[in-house]
């Protein structure tokens, strides 16, 4: 990370060095509009100062079912840019011929994302990248125990070595250098208190990879941005070897609630679902149920209390997409009802959307209603109040009226 050190050290300067009472107040003013925001005893967080190193082409070869042909990539790589990630980065170019053809082929694309590269902490690795024309290596050596026993073999002396002569043979070419960690059990906890040490030791960027072993792939990286972690490493939906890495679309949502307005100026977040289905249909799999943002149920609301709290605040839950989702159920409150009425542009009264409401969840009692359900009985209540057919409470005339329309119904499809 040696060549971002001076504007990083810089901007931290300038960040921690304000922590006056004007600071303190602006803090507690953004804590007052989002209590998600960064407080202002983060002094050293960087969740509105960070940057994403997109590894879909890189970390995500390794899951089981990616194999991108040049085509793919290419689009996969467009999309992330599109999105406004600040690095991708690729499979080392000396893995294969088809890696070294396709790192070249990316490189010429001339996109605004810098292009890494991941390489092993070789003289031959790192000649190879820098001739494929990257802005960027990221260099990993396993340090552990257990990986200078049972892998490489390698001690720290001849790591040090090595890494000091690659390094240097690295910047000598005028290429950025990322420092990777990688912690696949660790927790948030953990990962705070040791990328907290290293920021204190070090003024350089802090670059993170994590993966999601135990799931916490996504709260371990935004803690490390709390400890100081400049740059994260993602991939889309969180393809990777095993269960993958931190997701870009998770990531983006927790950064998002903690400060919309700086995620926003960032990324082109209504790119994000066509990133998602366009890997997801290149990996062939379903992007998941509870996806963050972009699942099938992101922003499904059954409970009123839920959707009331939705409708007078959209910011309730993260704010991406419109509510378009209540769900028709018999846990359904009166105001999704409202929205319901509102949509199909209806007048009704309120006391008039409470009755109906009773009719929808009796209904929902006995089965789930569907969005054409629910509207096609808001549609008959309207009529019968507008045609003086219907009063509130007049179960039985409703009733009647509904039948009547189910009838004519039948009759038209017959
Ligand atoms: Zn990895």
């Amino acid at each position: 990370m040696s060549e971002r050190c001076a504007p990083a050290s810089d901007a931290k300067t300038i960040k921690r060095g304000t922590s006056s009472s004007n600071a303190y107040a602006a803090s507690i003013e953004a804590q007052k509009r989002n209590p998600y925001a960064p407080r202002a005893s983060d002094f050293l967080s960087d969740i509105s100062n960070f940057n994403i190193i997109e590894s879909t082409l890189c970390e995500g070869e390794q899951f089981a079912n990616a194999f991108f042909d040049t085509k793919t990539k290419i689009a996969i790589a467009k999309a992330l840019d599109a999105f406004g990630v600040e690095y991708i980065e690729l499979t080392s170019p000396a893995t294969s011929e088809q890696s070294h053809v396709d790192c070249e082929a990316i490189c010429k694309l001339g996109l605004k994302a810098k292009i890494l590269t991941h390489i092993r902490c070789h003289m031959d690795d790192a000649r190879i990248a820098v001739e494929t024309g990257i802005d960027g290596v990221d260099v990993v050596i396993g340090t552990s125990s257990y990986l200078q026993e049972f892998s490489h073999g390698k001690d720290m002396e001849y790591i040090t070595k090595t890494a000091i002569e690659v390094i240097e043979f690295v910047k000598s070419k005028g290429v950025e250098l990322k420092r990777l960690e990688s912690i696949g059990w660790a927790n948030p906890r953990q990962v705070y208190e040791l990328v907290r040490t290293l920021r204190g030791v070090v003024t350089c960027d802090i670059e993170i990879h994590l993966h999601n072993d135990t799931g916490m792939a996504i709260a371990n990286a935004y803690t490390t941005l709390e400890a100081g972690a400049t740059h994260i490493n993602t991939s889309v939906l969180g393809i990777g070897k095993c269960v993958g890495i931190t997701s870009l679309g998770g990531l983006v949502s927790c950064l998002y609630a903690a400060n919309p307005e700086y995620v926003k100026s960032k990324y082109n977040l209504g790119m994000l679902q066509e990133v998602e289905n366009l890997v997801a249909e290149a990996v062939e799999i379903n992007v998941p149920f509870n996806n963050p943002i972009t699942g099938y149920c992101a922003f499904m609301h059954k409970a009123g209390i839920h959707t009331k709290a939705n409708l007078n605040n959209p910011t309730f839950s993260p704010p991406f997409p419109t509510i378009d989702t209540i769900l028709r159920h018999r846990l359904t409150g009166w105001n999704a009802i409202k929205l319901c009425v509102e949509q199909l542009g209806l007048k009704l009264m309120d006391d008039e959307i409470k009755d109906a409401t009773a009719k929808i969840k009796e209904l929902a009692d006995v089965h789930t209603q569907s969005m054409d359900d629910v509207d096609s009985l808001l549609q008959v209540y309207h009529l019968g109040i507008q045609y003086g057919k219907l009063a509130v409470g007049q179960k039985e005339a409703l009733d009647r009226l509904l039948k009547q329309h189910r009838e004519a119904k039948e009759s038209n499809e017959a």
